[in-house]
């Protein structure tokens, strides 16, 4: 199957940039969500991260005007019925995602290819509600889309070979490094690594050994990580961290995953801001 036309579902931070990745590597795209007006936010985003590749000579208007050009805005699913990939992007909630992928079965030619963006959630929960679970699977770009070079391709219980090799030579095309998830698990690996790492150093907090400040300069220089774990769980909400540990205590009912107290009592008292320093750098003051 040759992907000439590719869909994407939610337009937010990840959907939006998808789709813009998808635009720049030559693709006609159609970007699909609820209202016009979360559209129109992701083609100024877009807009704003192309003005500044001009402003450094990375770009010319005419390459942005054509690369805008190639994305058409919808709030009709209808619009993907000639899309040969379409990558869900919305809200990490199950039944929303299922009742997404019901409608995208009903919608897309019969060997299209339905991918989820979902960081952590089951990806063969999805291919069931579908009559294509071998054409189903996990994409999964990591935050901000454009940067980096990542991509898990996720295999469902019943995603076949072909859907794997296309999907990863999709991720090659749009200029992405991808890696074969083999088993449809909590998290794939990136996650699964990271989140026991985030519960530790809330644990070093906790046990008084040091501050954040200090963990997050330890592991920076110590391990050459380019952030810090509680620069980096800020930077992706301290909320979102917390409900995929929940989630994949739910799964795998192992105390490496029990989210600490001072974690959960940090969204209870609703420090849950998405920008480094909205959470943990100031929870004590
Ligand atoms: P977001 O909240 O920024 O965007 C979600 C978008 O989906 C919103 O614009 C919303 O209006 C839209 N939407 C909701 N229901 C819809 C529907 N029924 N039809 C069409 N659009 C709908 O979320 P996000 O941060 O972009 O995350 C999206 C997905 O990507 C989630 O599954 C998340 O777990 C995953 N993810 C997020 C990150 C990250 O760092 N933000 C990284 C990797 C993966």
């Amino acid at each position: 199957m040759t992907i000439n036309q590719v869909g994407v579902v939610g337009s937010g931070t990840m959907g939006g940039a998808i789709a813009h990745v998808a635009a720049i590597s030559g693709y006609e795209v159609v970007l699909c969500d609820v209202d016009q007006a979360f559209l129109e936010r992701a083609i100024s985003r877009m807009e704003a991260f192309m003005n500044k590749s001009i402003e450094k000579g990375k770009m010319s208007s005419d390459q942005k005007a054509d690369i805008l050009n190639r994305i058409t805005c919808t709030t009709n699913l209808q619009d993907f019925h000639q899309s040969q990939v379409v990558i869900e992007a919305i809200i990490e909630d199950l039944e929303a995602k299922k009742d997404i992928f019901k409608q995208l079965d009903e919608i897309l030619p019969s060997n299209s290819i339905i991918a989820s963006n979902t960081s952590s959630m089951s990806i063969t929960d999805l291919a069931a509600v579908t009559n294509r679970p071998e054409q189903v699977a996990g994409m999964h770009f990591f935050n901000p889309p454009q940067i980096m070079k990542l991509v898990e391709v996720v295999r469902g219980y019943s995603t076949s070979d072909q859907t794997v090799e296309q999907l990863k030579d999709l991720s090659q095309k749009l200029g992405k490094e991808p890696i074969e998830v083999k088993k449809d698990t909590p998290g794939f690996i990136v996650n699964r690594i990271m989140i026991p790492q985030f519960i530790e150093a809330v644990r070093l907090v906790e046990e008084g050994v040091a501050t954040p400040e200090d963990i997050d300069k330890a592991v920076t220089l110590g391990l050459n990580y380019p952030m810090g774990p509680f620069t980096l769980q800020d930077y992706a909400g301290v909320d979102i961290g917390l409900h995929v540990m929940d989630y994949f205590y739910d799964e795998f009912k192992d105390n490496r995953f029990a989210a600490p107290l001072t974690l959960r009592n940090l969204v209870r008292a609703g420090r849950v801001g998405k920008k480094a320093g909205a959470g943990w750098f100031d929870y004590n003051k």
